[in-house]
């Protein structure tokens, strides 16, 4: 594994020996925060992670990076293809494969700790100062989040500040009037593009794979292309 950049190390370092309770499974992914293009997932997949050792740092993120990487490989075809929809411009290169996605974007869960519905609240308040701290570095670096899952599209919302649907004549099964409402529900907006005006960080929220997408008439990679080519459009 390549050697992380020290700024993480240091992040990651402080958020495991002390920040997050031992009993507790966070997930770190990234080997550097320096990338153009986040993804927000919700919560780490459960008892997948047989936890390595807290002190050495490299060891705790590769192991959790084999975690996402066997998840990716398991639903391949799906992130082969979403390596392949990421423009240029979102990820600094083209991407062929699932692999190269880790390599190239940042990573990482709404709720740190491996957890169930039950028991989010004896993680909410650790995860959140966890979350807004990692966010402090990359909202300096990071261009466009997508954000997976509607628990993901309700996090992006309090990290980046408020959001306004960017207009984008291609959208295939967007209403206008849903995706600019209060709060716009998730199926409504899967794949849209959304900017902070003030800041002019993008957000694409996409519904969590294999979950409740039986409204989109298309398959769910075509929807992100959209939101992907709005995002290429606005960004320049
Ligand atoms: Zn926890």
């Amino acid at each position: 594994m390549l050697p992380m950049t020290p700024e993480l190390e240091r992040f990651y370092q402080h958020w495991l020996n002390g920040g997050i309770p031992s009993a507790c499974r966070p997930h770190f992914y990234n080997l550097s925060h320096l990338h153009h293009t986040v993804f927000l997932m919700h919560t780490p997949l459960k008892e997948r992670l047989i936890p390595p050792p807290r002190s050495d740092v490299s060891q705790y993120v590769e192991a959790c990076r084999n975690v996402l990487l066997g998840w990716f490989e398991e639903t391949e075809g799906l992130w082969n293809m979403v390596a392949r929809a990421l423009p240029q411009n979102a990820v600094g290169t083209k991407l062929t494969h699932f692999r190269d996605l880790i390599e190239h974007a940042y990573f990482t869960d709404a709720m740190k700790c491996e957890s169930t519905k039950e028991d989010r609240k004896h993680h909410k308040a650790h995860t959140d100062r966890c979350v807004y701290d990692e966010f402090e570095r990359l909202l300096s670096h990071s261009t466009l989040f997508v954000a997976v899952g509607g628990e993901a599209w309700d996090t992006i919302r309090k990290l980046v500040g408020p959001l306004s649907f960017v207009p984008w004549n291609n959208y295939q099964h967007l209403s206008t009037e849903l995706a600019t409402s209060h709060r716009p529900n998730l199926t409504d907006v899967h794949g849209v593009l959304f900017k902070n005006a003030s800041t002019g960080k993008f957000v694409i929220p996409v519904a969590f794979p294999g979950g409740q997408t039986n409204p989109l008439r298309n398959s769910y990679v075509e929807y992100l292309k959209d939101g992907l080519a709005a995002f290429s459009h606005a960004a320049g």
